[in-house]
């Protein structure tokens, strides 16, 4: 027969135990890292004072993501953006659950009032420069230091545009990086593809998907490569390999939209839209902290977001070629979920 007994006394020792690991965890707590609630300053496990458990660079989605995941594990986190998100010229972020055609601003706006009930600070500076190590990391601005016990950079890349006549203006309004993005609102339509490189043009076969209307854009740069030929005489693709001369726009609700490419000789190819995808680059600040990348430039890190340099964790688009808005978020989300594991275990 089971008696009461023993399982009267483990309560009571468990009792006594769970009192005694509370009373040691407080000191180990506050022991390792002296912090009690309403002090203004952490200290790292060195007993060094830091400002702030993490600093998350760039607030993009990847970053907003971060810093959330960062404030509701009840860290002290300051979130800093240059002001130029990649997609700043498109009018809305498309193929985000629940956020479906939501403009880049109002996604911003949400997600900083978001974050606002948590220990996140936000503040519009470029960083320049990442130094120190993990646990004393010191980010440095135009106008001063912040240090930090982790960082994880969500600064996107840089797209480089063309310096084709009208291109520029026409990014984000016509012109665009992805089919899925905003190939819908143009579907059945008259489409370019411009790529910069053999490589990219075999993408154009994607944008059949969406219309049957399809030239692609070689600027006269380069020659396809005769697989692709065949495939897009297959597919009805057509290939332009004239030099281009620019982009011609139109007037469409107040704003200025694609309406042709213009070719050297100005013959003009009616386009209401064209998918382009210009070369990317590192941001300076990425290529000057050191991180290891990979043969396509992007920065190299495991499943849990760390790169080659202790501490210092990466989210977004500068880590892949599959590049969305709800991408870079679920990125910077799980990249601050294994920070935080990392600071509760190592500190
Ligand atoms: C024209 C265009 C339209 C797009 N449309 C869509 C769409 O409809 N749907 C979709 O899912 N995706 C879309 N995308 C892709 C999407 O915008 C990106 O995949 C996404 O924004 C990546 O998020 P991120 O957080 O990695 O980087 P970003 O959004 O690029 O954010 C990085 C931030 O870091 C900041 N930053 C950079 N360097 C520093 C520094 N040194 N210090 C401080 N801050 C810094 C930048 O100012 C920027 O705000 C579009 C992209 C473009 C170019």
């Amino acid at each position: 027969m089971e008696s009461k007994e023993p399982t009267a006394i483990t309560r009571r020792e468990w009792i006594k135990m769970s009192a005694v690991s509370a009373v040691g965890l407080v000191a180990c707590v506050t022991g390792t890292r002296g912090r009690t609630d309403d002090e203004a300053t952490l200290t790292t496990n060195g007993g060094e004072m830091v400002d702030y458990d993490v600093v998350v660079i760039g607030g993009g989605p990847s970053g907003h993501a971060a810093a959330l995941m960062l404030g509701r594990g009840n860290r002290r986190v300051l979130l800093v953006d240059a002001g130029a998100p990649r997609n700043a010229a498109a009018s809305h972020i498309n193929g985000f659950v629940t956020r479906d055609g939501v403009s880049p601003n109002e996604f911003r706006r949400v997600a900083r009032e978001q974050l606002a009930k948590y220990a996140v600070t936000f503040q519009e500076r470029w960083a320049h420069e990442v130094r120190g190590e993990s646990g004393n990391f010191e980010v440095v601005f135009g106008d001063g230091v912040i240090t930090t016990r982790r960082v994880i950079v969500c600064v996107g890349m840089v797209d480089e545009l063309p310096d084709l006549p009208g291109f520029r203006g026409l990014w984000g309004a016509g012109i665009f990086q992805c089919p899925y993005c905003h190939g819908w609102e143009l579907k059945d339509a008259p489409w370019g593809f411009w790529a910069s490189s053999p490589e990219m043009a075999t993408h154009a076969l994607l944008a059949t998907g969406w219309t049957k209307d399809v030239v692609v854009f070689t600027d006269g740069r380069y020659a396809l490569p005769a697989e692709a030929s065949v495939l897009f005489a297959q597919r009805g693709i057509r290939v332009e390999t004239r030099r281009l001369k620019g982009f011609v726009s139109r007037e469409e609700g107040g704003a200025s939209t694609l309406a042709a490419v213009e070719l050297e000789d100005g013959e003009r190819i009616a386009c209401v839209g064209l998918m382009a995808r210009p070369p990317q680059r590192q941001t300076k600040l990425v290529a000057e902290m050191g991180l290891a990348t990979d043969e396509m430039g992007l920065v190299v890190v495991d499943s849990m977001g760390k790169t080659s340099r202790a501490g210092v964790f990466a989210a977004g688009d500068l880590c892949t070629l599959i590049q969305s808005a709800l991408g870079a978020a679920a990125a910077g989300q799980r990249a601050a979920a294994m920070l935080n594991n990392e600071l509760l275990m190592n500190g």
